[in-house]
């Protein structure tokens, strides 16, 4: 009987791992990849679709594509897990597993903070970035704040790529004059493990006239007054205000005692990615390790997770202890990107280290897309 692996999410984390069973074992595995969307679309995608720079379409990667050997994709919602019986059930039945690999992300929660779905934009899920397209054209002026919610959050980042990208797109419009633009992060530093790509990014916020509100989340929205309120209590007044929500452990997973509480990452060795659930992973977004919550950090602990399942399979070495290693590009806006290249796990505390921004970046960034669609989408 070839060993059943279940993967439940086809997004960065699941879909690279499928990618190197399938390499290593062809049909000699039987891997069941769940997914509830119809297709992929990388994060960054979002920030291209709201600013006008691709098209919706362009940027959906159907899973009917998916033609691995060895893999079976299903669309269908997980509603129940079982981890101790490594079982899971489905809208589309049940599926029970040799090895179970959770890769459910972080579900996105406007509605936690008061106000937001009433009186502001979020740009975090699909349907809010994609609205913003429409929306932003229709901006004439006023104070514009992005603004972070919740203390763990997608791809650092990404909110200060926005500002910039704002930016651009009000001068381009030319409307930047009649606008001020400001940024509300929990931490002191747009980057805090590199140093260098922080300072990068505040001199382009200095240059561009663009506010950085440090230590600071919005904790609400008051739509009839129009004004953003910050956690020591501070009020900004905003005309568009653009939210990165509250992330959440997907209640699924809260339920199946894999984590502890909905702001509880699902815990795992560090060196492993195992849950403390035997033959049960948790990779990506919704674990704990300690790393950014990023595609490149899915990427690798997907890495690591399929290595060990390989060794398990053909009882060899298991693979060296996950390092917490990526690099992420950053868009500093005028065409221009950047690159920290980040260690969270290997040394005494995370470092990071940055390459200016480029025109070769740009092409950079690109190819790393191209060739994960290429690599997980095509046979
Ligand atoms: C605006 C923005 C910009 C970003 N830019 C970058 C970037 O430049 N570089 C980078 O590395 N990262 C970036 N990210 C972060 C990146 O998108 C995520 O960190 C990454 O996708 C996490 O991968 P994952 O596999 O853990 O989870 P995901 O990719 O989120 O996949 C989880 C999958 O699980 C599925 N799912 C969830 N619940 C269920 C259920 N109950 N039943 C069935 N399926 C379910 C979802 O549909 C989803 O496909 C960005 C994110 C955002 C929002």
């Amino acid at each position: 009987m070839p060993v059943r692996v279940v993967v439940l999410g086809a997004g960065f984390g699941g879909l690279e791992l499928t990618t190197v069973l399938s390499e290593e074992f062809g049909k000699d595995i039987q891997v069941v990849l769940i997914d509830k969307s119809d297709a992929f679309i990388f994060g960054f995608s979002k920030l291209d679709v709201m600013f006008g720079r691709q098209l919706p379409d362009a940027v959906r990667h159907p899973y009917r594509d998916v033609l691995k050997p060895g893999v079976r994709f299903v669309q269908t919602t997980v509603r129940s897990i079982d981890p101790v019986a490594r079982r899971t059930v489905t809208d589309a039945g049940t599926f029970d597993a040799d090895i179970l690999v959770v890769a459910l992300g972080a579900d996105l929660d406007p509605a936690a903070t008061p106000g937001l779905t009433e009186g502001g934009q979020e740009f975090y899920t699909v349907a809010g970035a994609f609205a913003l397209r429409e929306l932003l054209p229709t901006f004439e002026g006023g104070p514009a704040i992005v603004g972070v919610c919740g203390k763990s959050f997608k791809c650092p980042p990404a909110p200060s790529e926005t500002a910039l990208l704002l930016h651009d797109f009000l001068t381009d419009r030319g409307r930047r004059a009649a606008n001020s633009i400001s940024l509300v992060m929990p931490f002191g530093t747009p980057i805090p493990p590199s140093p260098d790509t922080s300072q990068a990014i505040l001199k382009t916020f200095a240059e561009r006239g663009i506010t950085f509100v440090k230590d600071q989340l919005v904790k609400s929205l008051d739509p009839a007054r129009k004004v953003a309120v910050l956690s020591d209590g501070a009020e900004m007044p905003y005309s568009l205000f653009l939210g990165i929500p509250v992330h959440r452990v997907p209640q699924v997973v809260v339920d199946s005692g894999l984590a502890a509480h909905p702001l509880d990452w699902v815990p795992v060795n560090k060196q492993t990615l195992a849950t403390k659930f035997p033959g049960v992973y948790a990779i990506g977004d919704v674990n704990g390790v300690g790393t950014p919550k990023a595609g490149v950090f899915a990427e690798g602990s997907a890495k690591i997770v399929a290595a060990a399942i390989v060794a398990q399979i053909k009882s060899g070495t298991p693979p060296e202890p996950y390092k917490g290693q990526g690099s992420c590009y950053v868009e500093f806006g005028h065409n221009q990107v950047g690159r920290v290249d980040v260690d969270f796990l290997s040394g005494p505390k995370p470092t990071g280290t940055f390459q200016e921004p480029s025109a070769a970046l740009v092409a950079e960034k690109a190819h790393f897309g191209r060739s994960r669609i290429a690599r997980w989408f095509e046979r």
